[in-house]
């Protein structure tokens, strides 16, 4: 029987390893389908503390795993494939039929952004125009034209958020008005560098002669009419999906299926010894750090 078990090999998922091994608990990490996570999708990381120069999101994740490592971690090869969490020993079966059995859980699964499918999109997706994060990339793009995909919230906090950097930001939503809040779609076409294109889907992302974006192909829902818009970054901000699939039905869960932690607690669920960590209960911050600082919480409440 293992101490403990995370499941999810992201920024989460390696905090509460690095802590709950130092702690002497030799945790076994299932690292699933995307070992280290979604920063490993992306290069420049400028905004994790201790690294001034930035560092490559991949190199980052893997010296996490490395520290996990040192003090004792055990990294699995596998994917969770259903659970059962309703004894004392919780059962976690895998793809392979591999089956753990453990006293303590952290669930770390992360969520998976929305893309809209367009052509081009997933080849420039991490570092060459296209991102699903403002709050990450943005500063990438200072001085420079961007548009933002969406309508909803998310999309009129990213643009107004960007407008910090950039020169001009084009929120292409599909409608004729945005779903967004009435005060965060007023803060949007409010803002002078801000404008909306109604009505419009994304047909391509452009490249240029390097393969970095120039542009998309936008195409108007109701007449049908293309046109492009020139821009550096394309912003994908119509949702997210929490990795909770497996969870259902046994964890506490809002609507969109985001694990929502005990009042007051940020880390334990609703089963006594399972905890959660990262992006599959945070759709707020949605950072390394705070991702991580999450596993560091779950670890030493589970250690403790
Ligand atoms: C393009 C992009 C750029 C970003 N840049 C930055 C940045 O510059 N700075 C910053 O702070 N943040 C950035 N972020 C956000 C950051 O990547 C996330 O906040 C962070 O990765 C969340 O960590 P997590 O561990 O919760 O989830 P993830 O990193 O999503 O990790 C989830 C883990 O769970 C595993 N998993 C999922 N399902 C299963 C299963 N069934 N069984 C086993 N394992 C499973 C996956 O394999 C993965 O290892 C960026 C995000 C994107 C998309």
């Amino acid at each position: 029987m293992e101490e403990i078990v995370i499941i999810g090999s992201g920024c989460a998922g390696m905090g509460a390893a690095i802590y709950a091994a130092r702690a002497g608990m030799s945790p076994l990490v299932i690292e699933g389908a995307q070992p280290g996570g979604l920063l490993t999708t992306t290069s420049d990381v400028e905004n994790f503390p201790g690294f001034p120069e930035g560092v490559n999101g991949f190199d980052l994740l893997w010296k996490m795993r490395e520290q996990a490592q040192k003090f004792g971690a055990r990294i699995e090869n596998a994917v969770v494939e259903k659970v059962d969490f309703s004894g004392e020993t919780k059962k976690v079966f895998c793809s392979g039929e591999k089956v753990f059995e453990a006293k303590k859980i952290v669930v770390a699964t992360g969520s998976s952004p929305r893309m809209t499918g367009a052509k081009g999109e997933a080849e420039m997706y991490g570092g060459k125009g296209v991102s699903a994060c403002a709050t990450c990339d943005g500063a990438f793009y200072r001085g420079k034209d961007v548009a933002v995909v969406g309508g909803g919230d998310s999309a009129c906090e990213e643009a107004v958020f960007l407008t910090r950097f950039c020169s001009s930001v084009k929120i292409i939503h599909r409608r004729g008005e945005f779903r967004a809040s009435k005060i965060m779609a007023d803060r949007a076409l409010s803002n002078p560098k801000i404008e909306p294109v109604w009505d419009s889907v994304v047909d391509e992302i452009l490249p240029d002669e390097n393969g970095l974006c120039r542009g998309v192909a936008v195409r108007n829902a109701k007449t049908g009419e293309k046109s492009e818009i020139a821009c550096k970054a394309v912003f994908v901000a119509i949702g997210h999906k929490p990795n909770t699939d497996i969870f259902k039905g046994i964890l506490e869960m809002d609507d969109e299926g985001y694990i929502v932690p005990l009042s007051g607690t940020q880390v334990k669920t609703n089963v006594e010894n399972v905890f959660v960590a990262g992006d599959c209960a945070d759709k707020t911050f949605r950072q390394a750090i705070t991702a991580s600082a999450m596993g560091c919480m779950a670890a030493i409440l589970a250690s403790s």
